[in-house]
């Protein structure tokens, strides 16, 4: 859930500056990933087997990604160097969001005011 931030008595002059301090502070652009790292301990079919008595194979880690209604991506994360490479991509990916998240924030309240800002690169 994306914070909501009460923004409109904050001056337009400090929003900008918000969004300039969020703007400088920008994670790294490398390796995102927009889905879910799932631990799993699982039963297997055999009939006597030690999971039959509480006792569940795993942990599995299993990358999760949803594809919209219903349908969802999943595969099993065999190395850890595949769980580290996903914690880390869907680590950053959740900064970007919250970032972006905070600097449509701004740019709403700013609009709501009918601030004027000049679209150019690299102003999100
Ligand atoms: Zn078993």
């Amino acid at each position: 859930m994306v914070k909501t931030l009460d923004l409109r008595r904050v001056s337009a002059a400090n929003l900008q500056r918000k969004k300039a301090a969020l703007r400088q502070n920008l994670p790294p652009l490398v390796g995102l990933l927009r889905a879910s790292f799932v631990k799993q301990f699982l039963t297997c079919g055999k009939k006597n087997c030690r999971c039959r008595r509480g006792f569940k194979h795993g942990p599995f880690f299993y990358f999760v990604q949803s594809l919209g209604t219903g349908r969802v991506r999943k595969f099993l994360l065999k190395t850890p160097e595949q769980r580290k490479q996903a914690r880390a991509g869907i680590a950053a990916h959740r900064k970007w969001q919250r970032r972006l998240a905070e600097i449509s924030e701004i740019n709403t309240e700013l609009l709501r005011r009918g601030w004027a800002e000049k679209g150019r690169a690299g102003n999100l």
